[in-house]
């Protein structure tokens, strides 16, 4: 049988502590959670469970960091210095902190090779948004009435922001929400996911060595109940940022709508890739499964679980997909041959697997895949790489976000017809346009509802704003509108005669 045991012990955990106002101490109730490695069933190790009295006292530290410190007022070549900072301690501590990684959600050491999952994009996060910070301009506006009247905005830090990170991109996803609130002047209390703890802690414990003041960066560990709960119920939170479920977003929304908090919403997507008959029909069909499959086994809010394919090169898309399947390696995440993870939990093993019974409920075609792994790999949560053929786009696997190896390959005939089928569902996350018509590509880039289109190809870029149409979510992580999204816009009025004070 397959164990972590002694990966995790040559890596070595840090105590799991809450970090509040500089300092690292363990919650007031003493409760703390175990986590369970998925992909061997094993016991990793605990970490603290934050109480709401510790939520609370997080979130005084950053009151008080951002009312009465120095960070948000501080010269910006001091506040760029200690971002540029992170992302070196970050480059540093690479193997580390994807070791980490792994034990938390079993993402193989491979896959951090590729750039989206690697530190150096983590690193690249925190360069850029350094960047940012001496660029934070308003506008000068000639008075809209004429005459001697001066129109100015400003951008001013939002205040304590609580950034809220699911377990699939622990390092990634934190990157997301705490360099660009830093470097907007903002102070954070940070609740990682209790499936992805200690390479957040760890992640955190190097931000804050680059020379943050006490009280800026503030983490809380535990489960949504009652640690997040806390967190974005705290009337002294100006800002939720939020990355991860549906159905935990409309939480999020309902308790900003409460204390008319501002939000950011990252939340999940049922992604199409529509592949044309002048496509690269092998990359189009590798890639689309690629993306459900390796790696993190289709548990990628970008997942294309949704294949509209062609009827010409039909056959041709799916046979490529199953063959793919041939390089799918589970079993232990450290090992270099092992290209893809097991499922977070058996709470999502049964979700997907459940998912896959419907699917063939409703008339799919079962290509490949739909069991469970068993063998040696029996105590993890591991399910084949599957493969649905001649899906009906309103049927649940078309329409509903999976989160694990499964694609949905649904066939069309005209352009009309596949961008249609494309904007029909809730969800506009990405979309992939599979092309060699510059035409098309360009038709289709504009058209389809998606907040990132790819055209023969798709990756993820720290500079370009990320984000969901529709039931995706709200607002825009990386580039310009990211740290924008962490700032109030101020206008200040100056009439320049005596006649209009
Ligand atoms: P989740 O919603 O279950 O959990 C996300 C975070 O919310 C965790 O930290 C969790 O502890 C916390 N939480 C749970 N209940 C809460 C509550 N009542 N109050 C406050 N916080 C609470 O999501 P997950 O399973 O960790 O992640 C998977 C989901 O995340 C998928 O839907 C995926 O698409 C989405 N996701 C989106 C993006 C994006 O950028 N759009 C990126 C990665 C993941």
């Amino acid at each position: 049988m397959l164990s972590i045991k002694t990966r995790r012990d040559a890596i070595g955990l840090s105590q799991g502590e809450l970090l509040i106002e500089g300092g690292w101490r363990p919650p007031r109730a003493g409760r703390t959670w175990s986590h369970t490695h998925p992909a061997t069933g094993e016991e990793v190790g605990a970490f603290a469970v934050a109480e709401p009295v510790d939520v609370d006292e997080a979130v005084r530290a950053a009151r008080k960091a951002f009312d009465e410190g120095p960070w948000p007022r501080i010269r910006a070549q001091e506040r760029i210095r200690v971002l540029r900072r992170a992302g070196d301690l970050i480059r540093e501590h690479s193997e580390e902190l994807l070791a980490l990684q792994a034990l938390d959600n079993g993402v193989p050491l491979s896959f951090g090779t590729q750039y989206a999952l690697s530190t150096d994009c983590v690193a690249d996060i925190f360069d850029h948004h350094a960047g940012w910070v001496d660029k934070l301009g308003g506008e000068t506006l000639p008075g809209y009435q004429g005459g001697e009247h001066l129109v100015m905005t400003l951008r001013e830090p939002v205040g304590v922001v609580a950034a809220i990170v699911p377990w699939n991109g622990p390092l990634l996803l934190t990157a997301q929400k705490v360099a660009p609130a830093l470097a907007a002047g903002c102070t954070v209390v940070l609740k990682p996911s209790e499936y992805a703890t200690f390479s957040a802690l760890r992640l955190a414990r190097l931000i804050e060595e680059a020379g943050l003041p006490p009280g800026v960066l503030n983490v809380v560990t535990g489960p949504g109940e009652p640690t997040g709960d806390a967190l974005i119920n705290h009337p002294l939170v100006d800002k939720i940022s939020f990355t991860g479920s549906r159905a935990v977003g409309q939480r999020v929304m309902a308790a900003a709508a409460n204390g008319i908090k501002r939000v950011s919403l990252e939340l999940g997507g049922k992604s199409p890739s529509l592949v044309f008959a002048d496509a690269d029909v092998y990359a189009a069909a590798a890639i689309t499964m690629g993306t459900v499959t390796m790696g993190l086994s289709g548990q990628a809010c970008v997942a294309h679980s949704r294949a509209l394919v062609h009827r010409d090169v039909y056959d041709q898309f799916l046979a490529v997909a199953e063959g793919l399947t041939a390089i799918v390696n589970y079993g232990d995440p450290f090992d270099p041959e092992t290209t893809a993870s097991a499922l977070i939990n058996p709470r999502q093993l049964d979700r997907v697997l459940g998912y896959i019974a419907k699917g063939q409920e409703e008339g799919a075609r079962l290509v490949c895949g739909g069991q469970r792994i068993d063998g040696d790999l029996a105590a993890g949560n591991f399910v084949a790489p599957t493969l649905f053929a001649d899906v009906d786009n309103s049927s649940t696997i078309a329409q509903e976000e999976i989160f694990g190896p499964v694609l949905a390959v649904v066939p069309f005939t005209e352009e009309d017809e596949a961008l249609r089928l494309a904007n029909d569902v809730q969800y506009g996350l990405g979309a992939t346009v599979w092309t060699t018509d510059v035409k098309r590509a360009m038709r289709l880039a504009r058209s389809v509802r998606a907040g990132t289109v790819g055209i023969n190809g798709y990756q993820l870029e720290p500079h370009a704003s990320f984000g969901g149409f529709g039931r995706s979510g709200l607002g825009r992580e990386g580039g310009r509108a990211s740290i924008e999204a962490y700032t109030e816009l101020k206008t200040v009025l100056i009439p320049t005669t005596e006649e209009l004070m």
